[in-house]
């Protein structure tokens, strides 16, 4: 059960009781192929591929019964506190453009949602100038330290670990 996205990640059916962070794929939701399960914490619906959003249909669902409800693969992690992805900011240009910078995050969040549901910001925090932002998927830290350097220059690094499924993203300015 492979998906063209996923890099040397195996899906064992018995194992999805364990911990989503090291036993699951994020593309791959909990239930036989072909079955429609619904997430009751986000609201993303799925056949047995990818995850998407859509209100009406999750509606649907609920009243007519006619899916089942599981949490997907990015709810569970918040849920665990297993994120996998890390982004760190610092220097004094963020001090100075917090909200420009904030507001990036939050529409590259948004935009990274619209194609997969499954790429959430799961915390932001921030403690001696320095902002963390956790998030459910690795490419979505890509992302979001590509565009801050896209749109506000500084220095961007990479360093994945945990067999490539943890990335941290380092900004600075
Ligand atoms: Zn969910």
């Amino acid at each position: 059960m492979k998906t063209p996205i996923i890099r040397r990640k195996r899906y064992n059916p018995g194992s999805f009781k364990k911990k989503v962070d090291t036993q699951t794929d994020s593309y791959l939701p909990k239930g036989a192929p072909g079955k429609m399960v619904i997430c009751p914490g986000c609201h993303a619906l799925s056949t047995g591929k990818r995850w998407r959003l859509d209100e009406a249909a999750y509606a649907k669902h609920v009243q007519a019964g006619t899916a089942r409800q599981v949490f997907c693969p990015a709810c569970e992690k918040i849920r665990d506190g297993y994120p996998s992805g890390q982004v760190t900011l610092k220097g004094p240009f963020l001090a100075e453009h917090r909200e420009e910078i904030l507001r990036i995050i939050k529409n590259e969040e948004q935009r990274a949602r619209g194609t997969n549901p499954l790429q959430r910001i799961m915390s932001l925090s921030q403690k001696s100038g320095q902002l963390d932002i956790t998030t459910t998927d690795e490419k979505l830290a890509q992302r979001i330290g590509r565009e801050l350097r896209k749109a506000c220059g500084g220095r961007v690094t990479y360093g994945w670990s945990h067999n490539d499924k943890f990335l941290r993203v380092q900004w600075e300015r």
